[in-house]
């Protein structure tokens, strides 16, 4: 199991081979004190930005905080290991009750602490309805509020002029959404999951993500070691989606089949991906420019702007 043990148990670190190490990661049969654990972490992080070209020398990135432990050790991450990478971070407030307060004030302790730019954009300042609102009309309201983020991030992204969109995704998230997509055999969608995307549309930033090879369980004990500032709440409306479960269901086939998460984003994006290009070259082609705000969108209006006009209808 993944676990944090007792220093004894676990030997001599295999990095240093001095300090007893108290880290186990078991898909990679590695033991690890928590000196060389965070210099591995941060390594993996540099390594799978450089592999994909993440990140530029002229890049200006928009960074999603959302006051959770992976956007924020994203940016903690990243503020090390490419400290003149201009960055802005950008942090939804979603108005969720009992829940986006928080998130709101972590975010603005670890920006503070990191002495970077932070934009806050409210919700309901931005659509008229807190997401929480929102709930009570639309049923399947975490699909709503990826909506909302992604259209937000965009919008704001082209506002100050940023040639990135970073998130702080991480392998747990990617394979439970890759997961659901090979079950359906929904390839297509599927090809849509890659450590870098974009589609062809001049108001469409490139998106990275550049935590994607890194578990929930590395991201937890790195954020808890250099005791970042996050919340460890988790939103009220997800606790119990089919994508936390999903999420519990992979873990149970990891413990039995370790690196299985590892082996499927490899397969994904090395040996799957490259079978489809011919179909996601048309995919990302399919989009077109929203009709009222000039975003890209796949329909004539977007999905955004769908919303507003639902809403204005149900006044
Ligand atoms: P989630 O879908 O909640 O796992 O979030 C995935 C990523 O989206 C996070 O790591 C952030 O980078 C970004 N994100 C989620 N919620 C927010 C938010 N309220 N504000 C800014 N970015 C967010
Ligand atoms: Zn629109």
């Amino acid at each position: 199991m993944n676990e944090r043990s007792k220093s004894k148990s676990l030997g001599i670190c295999r990095h240093c081979h001095v300090r007893q190490a108290n880290i186990r990661l078991e898909y990679a049969r590695l033991n690890l004190c928590e000196e060389c654990f965070s210099k591995f972490i941060e390594r993996k992080v540099g390594k799978v930005i450089k592999k994909y070209g993440m990140i530029k020398k002229d890049d200006k990135v928009l960074l999603a905080l959302s006051g959770g432990k992976d956007s924020s050790t994203l940016l903690h991450i990243i503020r090390r290991i490419m400290p003149e990478t201009k960055i802005t971070c950008l942090h939804i407030d979603l108005g969720i009750t009992g829940f986006s307060e928080e998130c709101r004030r972590k975010a603005e302790e670890l920006a503070h602490q990191e002495n970077v730019e932070l934009e806050v954009v409210n919700l309901k300042g931005f659509l008229g309805h807190t997401l929480s609102e929102l709930a009570t009309k639309y049923k399947k309201i975490c699909s709503t509020c990826g909506l909302i983020r992604r259209y937000l991030l965009n919008y704001y992204g082209n506002l100050y002029g940023a040639t990135k969109i970073a998130t702080g995704h991480n392998l747990d998230d990617v394979v439970a959404v890759l997961w659901d997509f090979y079950v359906r055999g929904d390839l297509l969608e599927a090809s849509r999951l890659q450590p870098v995307t974009q589609l062809i549309h001049p108001k469409a930033l490139l998106r990275i993500k550049p935590l994607i090879e890194l578990t929930d369980f590395e991201l937890k004990v790195y954020a808890d070691l250099k005791g970042l500032p996050y919340t460890p709440i988790q939103c009220p409306f997800g606790r119990e989606s089919k994508l936390n479960s999903r999420k519990k269901l992979i873990n149970v086939i990891e413990s039995m089949y370790p690196a299985f998460k590892h082996t499927l984003l490899k397969s994904h994006i090395k040996r799957v991906t490259p079978l489809l290009s011919s179909l996601i070259a048309t995919e990302r082609s399919n989009w077109g420019t929203c009709a009222k705000c000039g975003m890209p969108s796949r329909k004539n209006i977007c999905g955004m702007c769908r919303l507003k006009e639902n809403l204005k209808n149900a006044e």
